[in-house]
């Protein structure tokens, strides 16, 4: 039978439950010292928890339910893994070397059903939620990777824009922040912690009241409606002014700054007039925006959407500069590994 995984519990959830099953708070620090701060994946080496203790947990739960199935590592340093589930679902997650870190790029659902039309994983429709376990567990098995190359490096990042949308499965994805942020944990900044929504505004309102204090990204994509649905076909549901509500109340309430991810797409949203427009859309946010231009990754799946010229992706920086917009270049990583979200894992189901 399988179990769930006791990563997915937060430490007060633990130490409740433990209580529950009559044995001492403590006994939760202690747990999460052996899982989080020795990283050890057998109950049986937590030398200093009671033998009964470790008894009941071992018949309740697993550590790590996760399996690497594959790992591509790139000439940059990127390692891309992909994990096989209990169930045979397959995920994917990406380590990245940056200058100021180490960051981990987790996946929320199997599958997604925002269905952007840019995207790899969109094909997928979404099969089910991951459990918080099963998304801790992808930033645990990236740490053990780097444990086993002997640097003492430390995954410091986490940024939640694999494949899923987190919004769409809300509580596990609040748990599994509230576990990797835990200075008892994992003990990642809440700052050093970004979570992408393709828009979902009622779910930016509910995370404005969670105030996890980590940030926030939107993927907006296009300045109008009419571009937006061709793009994203959530925008039919949400359209933009609902959207832009939604990240005012973030603004106001938050008191923090928001990313709005931008796919530069070749002569479909990368015109002169769409930076403008945006900069437009985007009017007194200014201060507490900045937009993420992203360089479209050519898929085999969507030969109707090519990479912008250079050219293009300069005038389209040059404007929003110009109109008074923070703006960077999103650098890309693992170019040679498949690296576009959820390239791997469609290629390996392609080829089964
Ligand atoms: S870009 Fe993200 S939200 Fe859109 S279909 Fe792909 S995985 Fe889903």
């Amino acid at each position: 039978m399988n179990k769930t995984s006791i990563y997915g519990l937060t430490l007060e959830q633990l130490a409740a439950w433990l209580l529950a099953h009559g044995h001492k708070r403590f006994r939760a620090t202690q747990v999460w010292d052996w899982l989080y701060r020795k990283r050890v994946t057998d109950f049986a080496a937590m030398t200093d928890v009671h033998k009964e203790c470790l008894q009941l947990l071992e018949e309740h739960y697993a550590i790590q339910t996760l399996n690497e199935h594959l790992k591509q590592e790139s000439a940059d340093g990127t390692i891309k893994f992909l994990f096989k589930l209990q169930d045979g679902n397959l995920i994917e997650t990406v380590l990245m070397r940056h200058k100021y870190g180490l960051s981990v790029c987790v996946t929320t659902q199997v599958g997604c059903n925002i269905g952007c039309s840019f995207c790899a994983s969109g094909l997928l429709a979404k099969s089910r939620d991951l459990t918080s376990g099963e998304i801790v567990g992808q930033i645990m098995k990236a740490q053990q990777h780097l444990d086993n190359a002997g640097q003492d490096e430390r995954v410091s990042h986490v940024v939640v824009m694999g494949i899923g949308e987190p919004f769409d499965n809300f509580d596990n994805m609040v748990d599994f922040l509230e576990v990797i942020k835990d200075h008892k944990g994992l003990a990642i900044g809440a700052r050093h912690i970004t979570v992408s929504t393709s828009g979902l505004a009622d779910k930016i309102v509910a995370f404005t009241d969670a105030n996890l204090q980590v940030n926030l990204a939107v993927s907006l994509h296009a300045p109008n409606d009419e571009l937006r649905t061709r793009i994203m076909k959530i925008n039919r549901a949400i359209p933009i002014d609902r959207l832009m509500k939604s990240i005012d109340y973030y603004l106001e309430k938050a008191n923090r700054r928001i990313t709005l991810e931008y796919i530069l797409l070749k002569d479909v949203n990368d015109r002169k007039e769409h930076a403008l427009e945006l900069a437009e859309l985007i009017g007194d946010r200014r201060q507490l925006a900045t937009v993420n231009l992203i360089p479209y990754n050519p898929v085999d799946e969507h030969s109707q959407y090519q990479r912008s010229e250079q050219q293009s992706v300069s005038a389209f920086y040059d404007v929003l500069k110009k109109q008074g917009i923070n703006c960077s270049v999103r650098l890309e990583h693992g170019t040679d590994i498949d690296a576009a979200c959820g390239q791997l894992r469609s290629k390996q189901i392609r080829e089964a």
